[in-house]
């Protein structure tokens, strides 16, 4: 009797034609998932089971699984030959002690010698006649005894549904550049993204040596956290140091924050092209900050020529941002207490609605065109 898991995919029979690539592509997320683990993973009848793995593993197969864009569920099994006897070993060992249950049997097999209802009336049966101290109670139980007939000659014997990520798989919904700070927002908004499958690269700005070496390493800390939703990411890291050097020694300090964010969204951009990324995406959300008002929005979108922002935290509350972030992972990364660029020169009043003509006029003091190519010159890029 050899222990297997099953694992049930999502929103991917939604997609008619397509479901073949589809489905290449989650079984190639999975084998990455659990790169480095005994294991092999075999497709059968619209879901997939993975065998042959180390039960000291199982945990964490389990973990990585429940990582893994478009796994609808997954259940651990005892897998046994297509025999009454056998079945129920099997489902002798995932029988609660006590308690109010019922069989449920799925018969992909035709040909077997019972129909599931016979099956589950009969395994039922001689689960009660061995234990005094469970019931039948089809309509409120307590547990499932799930029996699964295969074509193959085999059945698989299990209790639980563990509920899985969700989402498609990544890589189905093209590539996004996720701006990455080293807060808490950020990466929360990539993984929302990820779930719809896309695939994501990030990029972080830094202003070294006003901000130091460990909140770099936080950011790497965090994009590694997200490489784990979405099969590795590429971080690219560039300096903004001489951009907030020049904003602050030419314009107007109270556009600091205003100004930087243009430049980012046009640094982001021009990198995304580089590399095949069809969106950015950034953590923002309204009014958390005095730069996310909609007119701060709107004076850094401006600047944005081809791709689209996504912005899927737009309408969250920072609690609930807050508790994606601690589901995720990466919370206790996120408040560590490193300095992001944005606080180095930070205004003692920032302004809120920044008017975009006031805006340009602060900008048109600054070489807008050479402080691009020149931070894009500071491009480093770190594969994870
Ligand atoms: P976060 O928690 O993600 O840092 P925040 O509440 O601190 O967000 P802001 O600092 O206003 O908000 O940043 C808004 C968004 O701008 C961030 O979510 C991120 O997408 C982007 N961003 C801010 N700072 C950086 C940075 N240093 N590098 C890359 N992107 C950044
Ligand atoms: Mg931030």
């Amino acid at each position: 009797m050899d222990r297997v898991i099953i694992v049930r995919y999502s929103e991917l029979h939604l997609k008619g034609k397509n479901r073949g690539w589809f489905e290449r592509v989650f079984a190639v997320n999975m084998e990455k998932s659990l790169k480095g683990i005994k294991h092999e993973i075999h497709r059968h009848s619209g879901r997939y089971l993975i065998e042959n793995f180390c039960e000291s593993d199982i945990d964490i197969i389990l973990d990585r699984l429940g990582k893994v864009f478009g796994i609808h569920s997954f259940s651990v099994a005892l897998k046994v030959g297509a025999d009454m006897a056998e079945i129920f070993e099997a489902a002798k060992q995932v029988c609660f002690g006590k308690g109010k249950f019922k069989v449920e049997t799925h018969r992909a097999d035709k040909t077997f010698c019972l129909n599931s209802m016979q099956v589950s009336s009969e395994i039922g049966g001689r689960l009660l006649d061995e234990n005094p101290l469970i019931k039948v109670d089809v309509h409120n139980p307590e547990f499932i005894v799930n029996i699964d007939i295969r074509e193959n000659g085999t059945a698989l014997v299990f209790n639980e549904f563990f509920k899985g990520a969700g989402g498609m798989p990544v890589g189905t919904s093209g590539k996004g550049m996720l701006l990455i700070s080293g807060g808490i927002d950020s990466p929360v908004a990539g993984h929302m993204i990820a779930k719809r499958g896309m695939t994501i690269d990030c990029i972080h700005f830094h202003s070294y040596p006003y901000t130091n070496l460990q909140a770099r390493e936080k950011v790497i800390g965090l994009a590694k956290q997200l490489s784990t939703y979405t099969c590795g990411t590429t971080l690219n890291i560039v300096s903004v140091t001489k951009i907030q050097e020049q904003i602050h020694s030419k314009c107007n300090g109270d556009y600091m924050i205003t100004i930087l964010r243009r430049f980012m969204m046009r640094i982001a951009e021009r990198i995304a092209l580089d590399c095949g990324a069809q969106c950015l995406i950034t953590g923002e959300s309204i009014a958390q900050v005095a730069s996310q008002t909609v007119e701060g929005i709107t004076s850094s979108n401006s600047v944005v020529k081809v791709l689209p922002v996504l912005r899927p935290l737009c309408g969250f509350d920072k609690d609930e941002i807050i508790e994606r972030s601690r589901a995720i992972g990466t919370y206790q990364t996120s408040i560590e207490p490193y300095e992001d660029c944005c606080t180095v020169f930070l205004p003692k009043h920032p302004v809120t609605r920044p008017k975009l003509c006031d805006v340009l006029v602060e900008e048109e003091k600054l070489d807008v065109q050479g402080l691009v190519d020149e931070a894009v010159s500071t491009l480093e890029i770190i594969s994870l």
